[in-house]
C-alpha cells in the first residue's frame, strides 16, 4: 500500500489493512477491505473501508474519492449478500464527526444485519 503522507500516523484501519493488527477479514480487493467489527452491534456487523484513507465522508472530494466510494457501496451490498443478509435486509451506516458517533478517522461503512434494526437510530 502506498502512503502519500508518511509523517501522518497510520490509522487503526490502515494497521488492519497492513496486517499489523489482526482482524476477521471477510472480503478484500485492491480498493477496499471488509472485516468483522470487534464490538458487534448486531449478529452480523462488518466494517468495509477504503484502502486509501479518506478521513470521513464529509471530506470526500473529487472523482477519485467518488469512484472508490461507489465501489465501496457496491461491494458492501455484495458482502451483505455473501453473508446471507439479502433476503431479510440489512443496514449500511456511515458515521461522520462527533455528533454522528465517528470514533475512527478513516472512512468506514458499517454493514449491520441478522436482527430487526430499530428506526430512528439512537
Ligand atoms: P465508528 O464509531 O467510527 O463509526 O466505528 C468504528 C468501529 O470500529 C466501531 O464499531 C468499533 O467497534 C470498531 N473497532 C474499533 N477498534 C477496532 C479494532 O481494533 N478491530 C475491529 N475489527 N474493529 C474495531
Amino acid at each position: 500500500m502506498v502512503r502519500l503522507y508518511q509523517e501522518i500516523p497510520m490509522t487503526l484501519f490502515e494497521k488492519i489493512i497492513a496486517r499489523q493488527i489482526p482482524a476477521d477479514i471477510v472480503y478484500e480487493d485492491n480498493l477496499v477491505l471488509a472485516f468483522r467489527d470487534i464490538n458487534p452491534q448486531a449478529p452480523i456487523h462488518v466494517l468495509i473501508v477504503p484502502k486509501r484513507v479518506i478521513p470521513r465522508i464529509g471530506e470526500a472530494t473529487g472523482p477519485a474519492d467518488q469512484s472508490v466510494l461507489g465501489h465501496l457501496l457496491v461491494q458492501a451490498a455484495e458482502v451483505a449478500r455473501r453473508l446471507g443478509l439479502a433476503e431479510n435486509g440489512y443496514r449500511l451506516v456511515i458515521n461522520n464527526g462527533p455528533d454522528g458517533g465517528e470514533t475512527v478517522p478513516h472512512l468506514h461503512c458499517h454493514i449491520l444485519g441478522g436482527r430487526l434494526l430499530c428506526w430512528p437510530p439512537g
